[in-house]
């Protein structure tokens, strides 16, 4: 089907009656449920605060009023509009203490200036590591399909793996880790969970500014305070007993004292014959408990019944929750509103809803997936994914929405990550009929696949994207563009800032979702299973599934 080039002026006024055109969205209901959803009645929506509760009610009614079915947790029976997230909060009582011993001299570290350990998460409410020995291992990569292993079988138990951030090829750009572009290894999520496979008692992670692509504060203010994560059977499989960082002067002067250099240490685990090195002489002890406790978040969940194969499923996903209430800014708001973080996106689902529940039923189930706990680790999403309410076998695509543009139409978008998939050829050709271009994420090294929800999807090998907005304004082109994207990150991204704006249009974010509409319908309507591409790292966990989609 050949649809038209409609120019954006076009859009809203459009009435050519094309059989599959996409249906149009209301800049208004847009705007008027970012308007409410980052209203400070809200507060900065935090899970598991009452503001949790306005915000599910809120949500739910909307879903309800758009047509759209529960699609949560069965009680009695029946679909609830919910799925319960159990999530384990743990927080350091008081000072930690921490020392190094470097040749039989101990020296106090700091919480938050030299090192930043986070609050245990391994099941347990305190931490107590007496002199344990430091071996350096690298990338702390094991890719047995790249034939790469950091560890070579050093035995970890009772000592603390001190690791580089990013991966192997990050320096130079070239070799076996997707040049500069980050791969899961060289996410710090993935070393922790390595470090405890490899039966460590804990990991430092030396913090580098631009292979972590964040400075010092934010892994300062990130690891310091409380630590959320899913409640899990075996939490230890997954966490050491001690996750930190530790700033890169530390790292050399540790090095150093063992009589090694950092820089020559850091060019040899590059290649394939690294080898771990103990910190001769040095050891590491950290004493202190932990205030842990379970608290329940939840998922809100909507769902249109596909009226050919139910049993499948198409998923939207995007997150309701935000920071809450926190520090104030410098005019004392405290209120972290997270109009675009992401009540854009929760109002993007709503909508979606609204054209599903309206529209021609599709073949396949559509879900709307409005997650908690995003900004504490991708937890709605991580609970939900190792909890289907549906299952991931047949769950045909995931298209995530998070932080989308407020203001006018774009001639381009893009998705988070460099991953190829079937997805993204999806998205590039329905975007010729918006005369939209695909722009590849410009800072693949940022890890940005592995930081937003479809990430939950993707490492379990269900084909998922998450959906960014464009930067080459129609109107005012990149320049337009990037100002305010520049604008946001600076003054609004995680700050009480990123409120609502009478003076935005909308206009941009209803074409973007008739794009994301077209995508997930067709999917919807279509009996095909779209992969990851032949040399993707999450191609053959999608593999050992496919006979339940035959
Ligand atoms: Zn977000």
């Amino acid at each position: 089907m050949k649809r038209l080039i409609l120019s954006t002026l076009a859009l809203s006024t459009c009435t050519l009656a094309i059989a599959a055109a996409p249906p149009t969205f209301s800049t208004q209901r847009l705007s008027a449920e970012v308007k409410t959803l980052s209203s400070d009645a809200f507060e900065g929506r935090g899970p598991a605060t009452p503001a949790e509760t306005r915000t599910i009610d809120y949500v739910v009614a909307q879903m309800k009023a758009a047509g759209v079915q529960p699609g949560g947790d069965i009680v009695d029976g029946k679909r609830t509009w919910t799925q319960a997230v159990p999530l384990l909060r743990s927080a350091i009582v008081g000072t930690p203490a921490l020392t190094l011993t470097i040749d039989g001299k101990p020296q106090a570290l700091t919480q938050g200036e030299q090192i930043a350990v986070r609050a245990p998460t391994n099941g347990s409410d305190s931490v107590t590591i007496a002199d344990a020995p430091l071996v350096f291992v690298g990338y702390g990569v094991k890719a047995p399909e790249r034939q790469w292993d950091d560890y070579k079988g050093v035995d970890l138990h009772g000592k603390i793996a001190v690791v580089l951030i990013n991966d192997p090829d990050f320096e130079t750009g070239k070799g076996d880790f997707g040049g500069k572009a980050m791969t899961y290894y060289g996410r710090w999520t993935y070393k922790y969970e390595e470090a405890a496979r490899q039966g460590a008692l804990g990991m430092l992670v030396i913090h580098e500014t631009a292979p972590a692509s964040y400075g010092w504060a934010t892994v300062k203010n990130s690891n310091t305070n409380t630590m959320f994560d899913i409640v899990r059977d075996k939490p230890a499989e997954v966490h050491p007993e001690l996750e930190g960082w530790i700033q890169r002067d530390l790292a050399v002067t540790m090095f150093k004292g063992a009589g090694l250099d950092f820089e020559a240490l850091k060019q040899k685990a590059q290649t394939r014959d690294f080898r771990p090195v103990v910190l001769k002489g040095e050891s590491l002890s950290a004493h202190f408990k932990a205030d842990t406790k379970v608290i329940t978040s939840h998922n809100i969940v909507g769902r249109v019944e596909g009226s050919k194969r139910p049993d499948e499923t198409v998923i939207y996903s995007g997150h309701w929750d935000h920071l809450g209430v926190g520090a104030p800014d410098a005019k004392g708001d405290r209120i972290y509103n997270g109009a675009v973080d992401n009540a854009t996106g929760t109002a993007a689902l709503i909508e979606l809803g609204r054209a599903f529940a309206h529209g021609p039923r599709p073949q396949r189930s559509v879900i709307f997936l409005n997650v908690t706990a995003e900004e504490k680790g991708l937890l709605g999403s991580e609970y939900y994914a190792a909890n289907p309410l549906y299952p991931l076998a047949k769950t045909a695509g995931v298209l995530n929405v998070d932080a989308l543009d407020p203001h006018g139409p774009a001639r381009n978008f893009t998705i988070s990550g460099s991953a190829r998939l079937g997805l993204l050829d999806d998205l590039i050709a329905a975007a010729k009929s918006y005369g939209m271009v695909y722009t590849p994420d410009p800072k693949p090294e940022a890890g940005y696949f592995f930081r937003s929800d479809h990430f939950s999807f993707a490492k379990r090998g269900v084909p998922a994207v998450s959906f960014g907005s464009g930067n080459d304004w129609v109107d005012g082109g990149i320049a337009a563009g990037k100002a305010a994207e520049d604008d946001y990150t600076e003054k609004r991204y995680h700050q009480p800032a990123d409120e609502w704006q009478a003076d935005w249009s909308f206009t941009g974010m209803a074409r973007d979702l008739q794009l994301l509409y077209t995508v997930g319908n067709d999917l919807a309507n279509s009996d095909a299973w779209p992969d990851w591409s032949k040399d993707s790292e999450f191609r053959a966990i999608r593999d050992k599934s496919a006979a339940e989609r035959k």
